[in-house]
């Protein structure tokens, strides 16, 4: 089984995700190659703050979820099969020897819709990748069971996973899924020293509890990893959701919360004047400014703070 859903198939039925699908006794992955997008985009669009800062990644999606977030801000390819003449067929022989002939670009991104539920096609295709030494980044909401969470450990390097709140009842509610998965690939991550980043997309009157956010705060500051992070998105209006967007200042004060229990800490989705910069954890020395897209590394030398000399052990160049 794939996914925590456990879906029964009988003949010509296709899973709760949209695109695995019983065809005379066999499940297929009906959109195997299939791509709905592909981008070059900056690591930090992913995102991704601390590993490779200012480098390029090829990025890919194809289409369905196994989550119905009433909120999903790409609900046209996570929610529903787009026309076929809109998919196009990417080998993943063709996708790696595209990625290795681009300029700056450290590997594959698997975004923009739910990866995991394209498993095939991810194992296929980062494994190439890897024996081309290409790193390989999974942008996922981590609702996956347990093998073949293992399974892709084998051959991603990085991921962000997102935490859309900390209760079994929001998952059940807005997502249709549970929470008790997603910490699980959390935790599972971490263990095997994977490098993580959280997102976290801040919803008015859905998922902006203080009480709520500090145990996911105090969840993630127990965790044994020194290079955990933690991303907070402003919320647009998407989908089901019609709640005003976010504000400044429900951002601020989240990003204030989020800074009292983590090193590492960003705001997305919204220009405020906070949340950009990276600073070293043992000084406070700026390392990396950002503006946008643009990515401006600091006062770092030989991967030490040119202030304190601390090695700078959070973040991979
Ligand atoms: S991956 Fe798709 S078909 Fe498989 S259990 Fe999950 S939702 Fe159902
Ligand atoms: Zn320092």
């Amino acid at each position: 089984m794939l996914c925590p859903h456990k879906c029964v198939l009988a003949d010509g039925n296709t899973g709760r995700c949209l695109v695995r699908k019983n065809v005379d006794g066999v499940l297929m992955n009906l959109q195997y190659g299939y791509l709905s997008a592909k981008h070059i985009d900056p690591v930090e669009k992913k995102p991704l703050y601390h590993f490779y800062p200012g480098s390029k990644v090829l990025s890919v999606g194809g289409y369905g979820c196994n989550m119905k977030c009433t909120f999903c801000q790409n609900h046209h390819i996570s929610q529903y099969t787009p026309h076929w003449e809109t998919l196009k067929y990417v080998s993943p022989e063709s996708l790696v020897s595209e990625a290795m002939l681009l300029p700056r670009n450290i590997g594959l991104a698997f975004t923009y819709n739910e990866p995991t539920v394209n498993f095939e096609y991810i194992m296929h295709t980062a494994t190439l990748a890897k024996q081309a030494s290409l790193k390989n980044l999974l942008i996922t909401n981590g609702y996956i069971q347990k093998q073949p969470l293992l399974d892709l450990l084998q051959v991603v390097d990085a991921f962000n996973v997102d935490l859309k709140g900390f209760t079994q009842k929001f998952y059940k509610e807005f997502t249709h899924s549970s929470l008790v998965h997603v910490l699980h690939t959390i935790e599972t991550l971490v263990h095997n020293n994977k490098h993580v980043e959280i997102s976290w997309l801040l919803i008015p009157h859905a998922n902006d509890n203080e009480r709520e956010f500090i145990n996911a705060l105090k969840m993630l500051s127990t965790l044994k990893t020194n290079s955990l992070v933690l991303h907070i998105s402003a919320y647009h209006p998407a989908y089901h959701m019609s709640e005003p967007a976010t504000n400044a200042v429900q951002l601020l004060r989240f990003y204030e919360l989020a800074k009292q229990y983590l090193k590492h800490v960003y705001v997305g989705n919204m220009h405020v004047g906070f949340g950009d910069n990276t600073y070293c954890s043992h000084c406070g020395t700026i390392i990396i400014s950002r503006n946008s897209y643009t990515v401006d590394i600091k006062n770092v030398k030989n991967k030490k703070c040119t202030s304190c000399e601390a090695p700078i052990d959070d973040i991979i160049f």
